[in-house]
């Protein structure tokens, strides 16, 4: 298998947050490796832009280090980083102040594809729209990229909705969430939408219940502060979970196109139950050993931020009334360990009789590691001694089944900003679907809140809290092994 690659017509992207540890060890490693596959024409330009004092000569050393340090070279031959080199510069800017917008302005190219990334704190992302108004570089080629996280509630979400809305259209404005770039995410699509085996199995009649779990090693560590204030339903449920929640459970789009897939999307999303309190896990990590646990890493010793959360969600519709999505997250957890695992009903009646036991299909999709897709089949043990069943895996590990090209595919921001600028949103979350998020959300954080619930504390290395463990025993369920 040989992947394509389809150069794109020059455009001019603006890196705001040009020096910050995102541009370092996600945008600029993206950017770098899809000039490397020969996606960038001549005369694309990227431009970072922050207020450290920087020349063009500057920058460019600043990121070569960086794609030294974080790009692990794939696909990239000798020289690369030289002629990567070539077509970035920098500006000095401030966006809360004049300088640098008219050197900025001055460099933009009439007519052709401009990107601006907003890879800064949120309350700089209205400043940054105004400017760019102000400046005359909001025309209709125009769009901005923005960053998690969109919000704290719903009312901070629709406020940073209208600072967009005032100078850019909807369909100027591209909200990230990576996880929507990932090539699992979009095989899930493909599966359900590109195949007849799974689509008229998949609603309640057939699926017993759904786990999503997105299980994390690393603890807070550095981010303790901006953690503490945001904690896992804010900065995991709210967007990553939840998009993950709508792929799975959305009715067929009449088209893979944007509006299609989001307004699918959103009826989801409209369609959440409240979470009673019994539905909901928080937990805290301990320390370990020599590993520090949650609280030596925030400034407030009795900080009550949840580092884990399992939720058990009801979809009220047609199609999912009556199935349960089991929801987990967590940090310092046994395994680095993201999927979605579909759990398929026992069929009606055993034929084999009780000593074969009861057996279920169940259809996981692994996002990491090991993207892929493997199917649990029941069948025979084989043997004499009469009709034993066992489950196997009918295992898709991406890399197997479609060769080593399969782990050059672009990863999810290399993806998502190549769509931004062929003008796809597919993958990009609407600012109604941000808000309808929200909206669920916000009730479930002000619930425990106001009932003063703490988090339970969960060893570091475990799969969490027992009590998550619980919220699946106590409906005759099990979580799926967290496991790398
Ligand atoms: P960061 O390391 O603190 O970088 C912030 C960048 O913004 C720096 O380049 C900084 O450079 C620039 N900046 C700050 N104030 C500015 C101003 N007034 N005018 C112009 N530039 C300014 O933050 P980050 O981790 O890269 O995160 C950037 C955004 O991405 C945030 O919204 C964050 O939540 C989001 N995000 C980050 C990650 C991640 O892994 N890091 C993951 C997901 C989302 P100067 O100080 O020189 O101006």
């Amino acid at each position: 298998m040989v992947s394509r690659v389809i150069p794109v017509d020059p455009f001019d992207l603006v890196i705001f947050g040009g020096t910050g540890d995102l541009a370092r060890r996600k945008i600029l490693p993206a950017l770098f490796r899809r000039f490397c596959a020969g996606q960038m024409q001549e005369g694309t330009r990227i431009i970072g832009a922050a207020r450290a004092e920087m020349d063009d000569v500057d920058y460019r050393a600043f990121v070569a280090e960086a794609l030294i340090e974080f790009n692990d070279g794939h696909g990239c031959e000798e020289g690369t980083i030289a002629a990567f080199q070539r077509i970035l510069s920098y500006v000095t800017l401030d966006a809360l102040g004049e300088n640098g917008w008219a050197d900025l302005a001055a460099k933009m190219h009439d007519g052709r594809v401009r990107a601006f990334y907003f890879s800064v704190g949120p309350s700089l992302f209205g400043a940054l729209a105004e400017k760019l108004h102000e400046h005359g570089m909001a025309d209709s080629d125009t769009r901005i990229v923005v960053e998690k996280p969109f919000g704290r509630d719903l009312s901070t979400a629709k406020a940073l909705n209208r600072a967009l809305a005032d100078h850019f259209d909807e369909g100027q404005i591209y909200r990230i969430d990576h996880y929507l770039g990932k090539e699992t995410v979009q095989n899930l699509m493909a599966i359900r939408f590109g195949n007849m085996l799974f689509e008229p199995l998949w609603n309640s009649q057939y699926v017993d219940h759904i786990q999503i779990t997105v299980a994390e090693t690393v603890g807070v560590g550095g981010r303790g502060e901006y953690y503490d204030r945001s904690g896992a339903m804010r900065d995991m449920v709210q967007n990553h979970l939840m998009q993950l929640l709508c792929l799975i459970a959305m009715e067929p789009p009449a088209k893979f196109e944007p509006d299609s897939v989001r307004d699918e999307k959103l009826k989801v999303i409209r369609a959440l139950d409240e979470v009673l309190p019994d539905q909901i896990v928080r937990g805290q990590y301990l320390a370990e050993g020599d590993k520090p646990g949650y609280l030596d890493h925030v400034e407030t010793t009795d900080s009550t931020t949840e580092s884990f959360i399992a939720l058990k969600v009801h979809i009220s519709n047609w199609r999912w009334a009556g199935t349960p999505f089991y929801l987990r997250t967590g940090k310092r957890l046994k395994a680095r360990s993201s999927e979605i695992a579909v759990v398929f009903k026992a069929t009606p009646h055993s034929i084999f009789g009780p000593e074969a036991g009861r057996h279920r299909n169940i259809l996981t999709i692994r996002l990491q590691p090991n993207e892929g897709i493997d199917l649990d089949v029941t069948i025979k043990e084989p043997g004499p001694g009469g009709m034993r069943l066992i489950d196997v895996p009918l295992d898709m590990t991406f890399t197997e089944a479609l060769g080593p090209d399969a782990e050059d595919v672009a990863d999810a921001y290399e993806r998502l900003i190549m769509d931004v600028v062929r003008g796809n949103q597919t993958l990009f979350m609407r600012g109604d679907e941000v808000e309808a998020a929200w909206a669920w959300t916000d009730p479930i954080i002000a619930g425990w809140e106001t009932r003063g619930d703490d988090p339970i504390a969960y060893e570091s290395g475990s799969s969490g809290p027992e009590e998550a463990l619980a919220l699946m025993h106590r409906d005759g369920r099990k979580w799926r092994e967290v496991r790398a």
